[in-house]
């Protein structure tokens, strides 16, 4: 089959691959109809790649027709259109009982002391081949995947796989009083996703901030009031902009959807452009303990959030050694809440707006739909953020 695979730093190309099979009683095989770019793929992209191998299979934003399902999947059978969730859990477990199937205590990636296994995404999360393929083995599918129904475009669903749960998750952790405030950090599908989450939820305003004017106008039409970075002289103004909207304490709660890759934290994109260039064998333990993020959005987030406010963190990072103001984070006595997003755990509750009425706007949140061969196209352009590119969904 073809796949998209991993070659090295800003590298991937579609390949042919063996196709996968049942390995375990507890395994399907799907085939792949429609699979999500996603910003996580950015950061194996460019900044992750110490703990990447060439060859790795990339993607975990995919849905498509049940091939084959081994004995220990009972309600999964050959025809059922299934969206596969980005973690792998097992539901059963005492983490998964307790609706936290991202450290699914059966999946872990304990060698590495790392939480549930994602489907492609790194040795970290158990190098385990992803859904930018035309065909994916799903382990643990006896509770994995989300049965949908026959009939709506693909369109309407694949985002069950991450976009949705996560955007979810920001806006659920966030916990914004009836009647309160929110602003989100990065409109990027994430962060545009949890705002439209955030209005329909009842949060009363939502501040949207972002740099690249498509994202901001996107937000902007969905009644997000929205701050452009740049036009800003300094993070100190943008707060106070932002701060004047909301009697001068700050909204109740920030999303943080930008993650690692933020603008402006020019020296650590200097030590993450470092780690990156390593060869594998130093990169990793370096990497290990010694990386750090870019924290321009952070610390935003913690300069904006009112004083006793919630911060919610989406955007993935992976430093071990980040410098934070505690001195501010403790005096202003905020809660922090943070994690991958736990599919299964928000998924029912999500399907009710999945209908013709598209209260979230997901049957044109695609910017972009590409054939899988264009993968490498794919990237780069979600990358540079060019052509418009919001979303990019593939056809395999
Ligand atoms: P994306 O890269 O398209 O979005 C990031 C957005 O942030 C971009 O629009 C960018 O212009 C903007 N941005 C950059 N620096 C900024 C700054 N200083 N202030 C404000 N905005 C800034 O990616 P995405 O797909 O929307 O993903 C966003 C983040 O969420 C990524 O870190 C991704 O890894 C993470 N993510 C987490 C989970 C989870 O389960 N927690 C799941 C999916 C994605
Ligand atoms: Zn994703
Ligand atoms: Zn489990």
């Amino acid at each position: 089959m073809k796949a998209v695979t991993w070659q090295g730093r800003r590298d991937v190309r579609v390949e042919e691959v063996p196709d996968p099979r049942i390995e375990e009683p507890t395994d399907a095989v799907v085939r792949i109809t429609s699979t999500g770019l996603c910003g996580s793929d950015l950061h194996l992209y460019e900044v992750l790649t110490a703990f990447m191998t060439p060859g790795d299979i990339l993607g975990h934003e995919p849905m498509g027709i049940v091939e084959e399902v081994g004995a220990g999947v009972p309600d999964l059978s050959a025809g059922d259109r299934v969206v596969v969730p980005f973690q792998i859990a097992c539901g059963g477990c005492w983490m998964c009982l307790n609706a936290l199937p991202t450290q699914c205590e059966t999946t872990q990636v304990t060698g590495e002391g790392m939480g549930a296994a994602l489907f492609g995404y790194t040795r970290l999360y158990g190098a385990v081949p992803g859904g930018q393929a035309e065909y994916l083995r799903v382990p643990q599918a006896q509770f994995g995947p989300i049965k949908v129904p026959e009939g709506p475009p693909d369109d309407r669903f694949v985002y069950l796989s991450d976009v949705l749960p996560t955007a979810w998750q920001a806006v659920a952790y966030a916990d914004v009083p009836p009647g309160g405030t929110l602003a989100v950090l990065g409109l990027g599908p994430i962060g545009d996703m949890a705002c439209r989450i955030a209005r329909v939820r009842g949060a009363e305003r939502v501040f949207g901030v972002d740099l690249v004017p498509e994202r901001l106008r996107r937000a902007k039409a969905r009644g997000v009031e929205t701050y452009d970075l740049r036009d800003y002289a300094d993070e100190k103004e943008l707060v106070a902009a932002i701060r004047d909207e909301t009697d001068g304490r700050g909204p109740d709660a920030v999303v943080d959807a930008v993650g690692t890759e933020a603008h402006g934290s020019a020296a650590a994109r200097l030590a993450q452009q470092a780690a990156s260039l390593l060869p594998r064998k130093l990169g990793a333990p370096f990497a290990e303990r010694f990386s750090v993020d870019r924290l321009a959005a952070l610390y935003t987030a913690i300069d904006l959030v009112r004083r006793g406010g919630t911060l919610s963190l989406v955007g993935v990072y992976g430093g071990m050694a980040d410098p934070l103001p505690m001195l501010t984070m403790f005096d202003k006595q905020l809660q922090i809440r943070m994690g991958q997003a736990n599919v299964r755990r928000w998924s029912d509750e999500i399907l009710p707006y999945l209908t013709d009425e598209d209260p979230l706007g997901v049957d044109d949140f695609a910017t972009h739909r590409l054939p899988l061969d264009e993968a490498p196209r794919a990237y780069e352009m979600f990358q540079h953020k060019s052509d418009g590119a919001v979303k990019v969904l593939m056809t395999p």
